[in-house]
């Protein structure tokens, strides 16, 4: 079975799990991991951060940075797509207690400043008032497209002007940088602050950062352990994490392989593709998604409906030029 579903479903490498045996280990709650430690150093190191925190999984990441960054019955403005919007279980409201105003923010997935200015309310007798600004890269939902640095510093400027903080959800930053050829720190730069996983393209098993300035961090970590994710020996998910943030350069051979897939896939009738900018590959399907899924299925491939009419695939670490090409030849079988 080929599994493009998401690049989650790696299995941790070899020298991952020699890390994670391996490491020098403490209790994470009194501060004395060294591995954590070391790990939340070398994210800010390479974000260009002042200081980082390890979390369970981007979700509770995206969660507690919105519920530090904003008091409670403000609003925050996200894109109608997002993730922290749309597949978070409403926990902005459940978590941080502000009401979500979303922005279309078009194909690239990003509000332009004029949309962000038309977002924002000041407070006053009658409205909440906007605590904070969200934005995704790579945007999930738009198909892994990589937002260029300029588009997120414009976005993030705009709310800059009315003193609006700007959380970036990076789940997939590392891709987004390689996609544009940028260190992630140029990415970050913008914002406030962000969150990655080192559990998606990465491919550790556990683990996701939260990165920013210190006093946000101090607090980030008071949050966290409110929502249950103060760890103790937890250098043994920092060892792979570390393992994992090193090979970031392999990104790339997914993208590569991505635009492979679509390049098959839309040789195959009744489906068609855009090219990749990442690891995503969106595919429309002229029967219903779920149909064709079941037909891959049976064929050896998996993926994941996104719409009634449209099938995410997504390439990994665990999977080669090959497989690539089975997939399509499953995907051919399927229809
Ligand atoms: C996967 C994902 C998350 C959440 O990460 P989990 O570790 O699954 O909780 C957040 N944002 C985006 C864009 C994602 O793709």
């Amino acid at each position: 079975m080929i599994d493009l579903r998401s690049d989650t479903v790696t299995r941790p490498s070899d020298a991952m799990r020699e890390a994670a045996r391996d490491a020098p280990v403490g209790d994470d709650v009194y501060r004395e991991d060294p591995t954590v430690n070391r790990l939340q150093d070398r994210v800010a190191d390479v974000l260009g951060t002042e200081a980082a925190l390890l979390v369970p999984s981007g979700t509770m990441g995206n969660q507690v940075a919105a519920r530090v960054h904003t008091e409670r019955g403000q609003e925050v403005l996200c894109e109608r797509e997002s993730h922290i919007y749309k597949w978070e279980l409403a926990g902005l409201a459940q978590h941080a207690e502000v009401q979500p105003r979303t922005i279309d923010g078009g194909d690239r997935g990003v509000p332009t400043p004029d949309q962000v200015r038309e977002g924002y309310v000041a407070a006053d007798g009658h409205r909440p008032g906007t605590g904070l600004l969200t934005l995704e890269n790579t945007h999930n939902s738009k198909g892994g497209v990589a937002i260029a640095p300029e588009r997120v510093a414009a976005a993030a400027a705009a709310a800059h002007e009315r003193d609006i903080p700007v959380h970036l959800d990076g789940a997939r930053l590392f891709n987004a940088a390689a996609a544009n050829g940028v260190p992630a720190s140029a990415l970050v730069e913008p914002v406030d602050t962000v969150m990655c996983c080192l559990s998606k393209g990465l491919g550790a098993p556990i683990g996701s950062v939260l990165a920013g300035p210190e006093p946000f961090v101090e607090d980030a970590r008071r949050v966290r352990k409110l929502l249950g994710g103060g760890m103790r020996q937890a250098g043994m998910l920092a060892a792979p994490g570390l393992e994992a943030l090193e090979s970031r350069e392999r990104l790339t051979e997914d993208h590569r392989r991505a635009t492979r897939l679509a390049e098959g896939l839309s040789r195959v009738e009744g489906l068609s593709t855009e090219e990749p900018e990442t690891n995503i590959v969106l595919v429309e399907t002229d029967r219903p998604a779920e149909a064709f899924l079941e037909g891959c299925e049976a064929a050896g491939l998996l993926g994941g409906a996104f719409d009634d009419h449209l099938v995410r695939f997504c390439t990994h670490r665990d999977v080669d030029d090959e497989d690539i090409d089975e997939a399509v030849a499953a995907a051919e079988r399927a229809v």
